[in-house]
């Protein structure tokens, strides 16, 4: 039974709460290019005859306060069942900041929490109320940090296989010289039928990635993300061509805003065969056709996705 009536009466977006929670990492962590010890998630309620949804990006705290100071006011009163309308509302509002970065994360926890607040006003499903293109997704457990000893790196992959996990990825290219062993000690850990990917982030040059894919094809490495930075169109194009046979190459986790337009530019110029993403790093909207964010309350937007997708799951305690 529906809570709201369709009708000629706006359903008015009454407030804006926003949080920012900074957690500690177990450890330090990093990545090829990366490194960090705590990482803060901001988390968007949006309230609607007395409704609440939430939205969330891993942002900066100065993602909060975009929203508490500029977003929270375009939105606030708006029509909560025209979520466009709000969005583009945000979009123009953010003009004079710039597309890219804060502004675009801000939008994306406050669009998600618009949209979570009308699945709930009309009692639906998120992915009923966008409407689903498919009844599953494939997922994979993301991890194995460049900053992981070989045995945690191996205990952590290996425990997402026990659970059933059939897909597994790790970080690669702080210590190139490395990377073949460490990729080795992974194959160990999960088995010979577990699909293994590998994230560079970008951290190869071109040639040093070419020669790391053939090593990596002989411990059964399906997928290389971000071998080279991912504005190196003529890098990711020399990848996509020269990989071994069996091996996609993934790019678009930190590409512009217009995720869109960046990742389908890519694709129409052969750059890469795979994209993803899963931070509602490049705005929410431009995400629902490309891939799902993340694991969790969002899932539903990879059933609604036309285009391939890949669920990322960076905690066993997020898995359903
Ligand atoms: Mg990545």
């Amino acid at each position: 039974m529906t809570r709201v009536r369709f009708g000629s009466t706006i359903v008015p977006i009454e407030r804006l709460d926003v949080s920012a929670y900074t957690v500690p990492t177990d450890f330090p962590e990093s990545d090829g290019t990366l490194t960090w010890n705590e990482t803060t998630i901001v988390i968007v309620e949006a309230q609607a005859a007395g409704v609440r949804g939430l939205g969330y990006t891993y942002a900066d705290v100065a993602t909060a306060t975009l929203v508490k100071a500029m977003l929270a006011e375009v939105v606030t009163g708006r029509d909560a069942m025209a979520v466009p309308g709000c969005w583009l509302a945000m979009v123009e509002a953010i003009r004079n900041l710039g597309r890219p970065g804060i502004a675009s994360m801000a939008i994306a926890a406050v669009d998600a929490a618009l949209w979570d607040v009308k699945a709930r006003l009309l009692d639906l499903p998120l992915v009923t109320l966008l409407g689903a293109a498919r009844e599953s997704v494939p997922v994979y457990g993301s991890g194995g940090f460049t900053s992981s000893a070989p045995e945690h790196l191996q205990h952590q992959l290996g425990a997402w296989v026990a659970r059933g996990i059939p897909r597994v990825k790790m970080k690669i290219g702080r210590h190139p010289a490395e990377d073949p062993s460490r990729v080795r000690a992974a194959r160990e850990a999960i088995g010979p039928d577990t699909e293994l990917f590998v994230d560079a982030n970008g951290a190869y040059t071109r040639k040093q990635a070419l020669a790391m894919a053939e090593r990596f094809a002989g411990y059964g490495v399906t997928w290389f993300e971000e071998p080279v930075p991912s504005d190196d169109l003529e890098g990711l194009r020399l990848m996509r061509d020269r990989a071994p046979a069996g091996m996609e190459i993934a790019a678009g986790e930190y590409g512009p805003p217009h995720a869109r337009g960046w990742c389908g530019r890519r694709v129409a110029s052969r750059c890469i065969t795979l994209r993803r993403d899963h931070r509602l790093f490049a705005g929410w909207r431009a995400l629902r056709s490309a891939f799902p964010p993340t694991l969790g309350a969002l899932l539903p937007l990879a059933a609604c996705s036309s285009l391939l997708c890949v669920a990322h799951c960076s905690a066993p305690g997020v898995l359903p």
